[in-house]
């Protein structure tokens, strides 16, 4: 059960709570509106909601809309969209750019006790004495101004009195820190930009990681769970908030996900739209959450994914077949089973009584006895799939051949007599006998077949739009790559290919978003081009089995 999980986050919290350091659990996820959500982030909204939901918490949705560079509402939109999808409401629903007035007061707090100070260093100097890993860093000349100094120059920063760039306003802490972040970081940087809630009110942009705690402070969050990156950033997380004397989250690092044969980074997927590698941020080859959800994955698999995968310390990568094996056993369980036929080859009964049709009943779904049956009319010329005929075949071709036999599914055993081909050499149509004693449920003949076949009947069968996707990259980890190279070149060229298929005549009554299992062959989804094409567009989720690579 998803909800009840144990590992070391419900563990620290438990100790938290029976410590009574903590009053509760309350989480937020806190996205930077600047691209769509994918996958990764689903794990973190998993975790949070979850734990929220676990513990009687709440869970707050924030947008960590500091950085007005980047940011739009289309993609503030999209996240409440993905968070619902995924099935979660959030608790209360916030915008960092809310309390740009309260952080401000509270930097100058920080002036004014002597913790800030106004720099005039460039960006490149401010990085320069910053030092590395094994250089110490080197005090800013600015660094011994008065608070009085300070908060006038600070104030005057506000003002717009100073151009973009040119003198930031950094937290004093420690120049010899082994932790680069505390070698006085920078809180607020001089930047003219449109800011999509607050517009033009501000020339004061405030840095991640001054706004990131004291956003949760101001929350009453309790957990503020980020992944592994921000580990370096905790000292600081926590000397923001000691300093200011302010609630004070605790804040614990999970691992992210990797997944093989996709990227993740936001800048990588803006760039594959940007660039039309793909048709957009919901492109169901894109590992978005709105590009899972176009390619027909349900909720209920992703949060099952999720909760699969658990929560570690450590950085790993995670093989996509764990996720595409969550969308087979979910539709394997709920999806009706329906037949259609993607390459088809006319396959014709000489024994049928001419003209004559026949309804067969077939099972909706083997696995879910309430899902019931449906009638599918059955004639005496039918299409098969072409790969399901040799005319020759080796002894293990349980399909059909010359001289051999095949159960059709929900009809009849038929016998292959002959076929029929063109100048070339090509087969061009099956011919076959049915065994009229051998109808699917009611067959007392005692045959016994090796293989069973999928079928239409070519009278009834409705042609579709089938657009088979497959991964969007061919190497297991596309931002490896040799010099000069880039993730694009990896772009698999066969990822999708659009075909027409024939479709029992049920399928005609699809709407967008339906999902079904065509028999034999995987599990597919009707894509809203539907509603605007000549034919139901059908999306491939993923084939019945893995094939990558067979
Ligand atoms: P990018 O670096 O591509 O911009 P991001 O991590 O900055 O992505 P945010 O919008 O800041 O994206 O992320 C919101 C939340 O989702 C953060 O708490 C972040 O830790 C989490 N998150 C992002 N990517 C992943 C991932 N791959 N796995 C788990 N959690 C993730
Ligand atoms: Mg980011
Ligand atoms: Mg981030």
């Amino acid at each position: 059960d998803e909800s009840r999980s144990k590992h070391f986050i419900t563990q620290a919290i438990d100790a938290d709570l029976a410590a009574g350091k903590a009053s509760g659990v309350f989480t937020r996820f806190p996205p930077e509106p600047n691209g769509y959500l994918h996958i990764g982030h689903a794990k973190s909204i998993c975790l949070n909601f979850g734990l929220a939901n676990q513990y009687d918490g709440t869970c707050n949705l924030r947008f960590d809309d500091t950085n007005p560079s980047k940011e739009e509402t289309e993609y503030v939109e999209s996240i409440m969209d993905d968070v619902r999808w995924l099935g979660f409401q959030w608790d209360n629903l916030h915008y960092a750019s809310d309390y740009f007035d309260q952080l401000y007061t509270w930097a100058e707090k920080l002036i004014t006790e002597g913790h800030a100070y106004v720099c005039d260093l460039s960006s490149e100097e401010t990085r320069t004495y910053r030092g590395s890993l094994t250089e110490p860093g080197k005090d800013s000349p600015y660094r011994k101004r008065s608070p009085e100094e300070n908060l006038d120059l600070f104030r005057r920063m506000k003002a717009g009195e100073f151009a973009d760039g040119a003198r930031t306003l950094r937290a004093k802490i420690d120049m010899a820190s082994p932790n680069i972040n505390l070698r006085d970081p920078v809180m607020y940087r001089i930047m003219r930009a449109h800011h999509h809630r607050t517009g033009d009110k501000w020339c004061l942009y405030p840095m991640y990681d001054w706004a990131h705690g004291q956003s949760d402070s101001i929350e009453g969050i309790t957990f503020s769970i980020c992944t592994l990156e921000f580990e370096n950033h905790r000292p600081l997380y926590d000397w923001y908030c000691k300093s200011l004397g302010i609630h004070h989250p605790r804040q614990i690092e999970f691992a992210r996900l990797n997944l093989t044969y996709t990227v993740m980074s936001k800048r990588k997927l803006l760039q594959l739209v940007k660039e039309n590698h793909v048709n957009g941020w919901d492109d169901p080859r894109m590992p978005t959450i709105s590009g899972l959800r176009r390619r027909g994955y349900t909720p209920e698999s992703i949060r099952n994914f999720c909760a699969d995968i658990g929560v570690a310390k450590f950085n790993s990568t995670i093989d996509v077949v764990r996720l595409e094996n969550a969308i087979r056993e979910h539709l394997n369980a709920v999806a009706p089973r329906r037949m259609a036929v993607l390459d088809p080859i006319k396959l014709t009964i000489t024994n049928w009584p001419e003209g004559q049709v026949e309804m067969m009943s077939a099972t909706n779904n083997p696995e879910d006895p309430e899902a019931g049956s449906r009638e599918i009319p059955f004639s005496g010329t039918l299409w098969i799939e072409k790969e399901d005929f040799q005319e020759e075949a080796p002894r293990k071709f349980f399909r059909l051949k010359k001289g051999g036999d095949v159960r059709l599914r929900a009809g009849y055993i038929i016998d292959c007599h002959d076929c029929v081909k063109d100048a070339e050499g090509n087969v061009t149509e099956i011919l076959c006998t049915y065994d009229p004693e051998t109808k699917s449920g009611e067959d007392k003949s005692g045959r016994k077949v090796k293989g069973t076949i999928h079928w239409v009947s070519a009278e009834h069968a409705v042609p579709i739009t089938v657009r088979n996707y497959d991964r969007l990259f061919n190497v297991e980890n596309p931002d490896v790559t040799d010099e000069g190279q880039s993730f694009l070149d990896h772009i698999n060229p066969d990822s999708l290919s659009e075909i027409t298929g024939l479709a029992e005549p049920a399928l005609a009554e699809s709407a967008i978003g339906d999902r079904v299992q065509f028999e034999r062959l995987g599990y597919y989804v009707v894509d809203p081009d539907s509603e605007a094409a000549d034919s139901i567009v059908f999306n491939r989720i993923v084939p019945l089995r893995d094939s990558w690579g067979k």
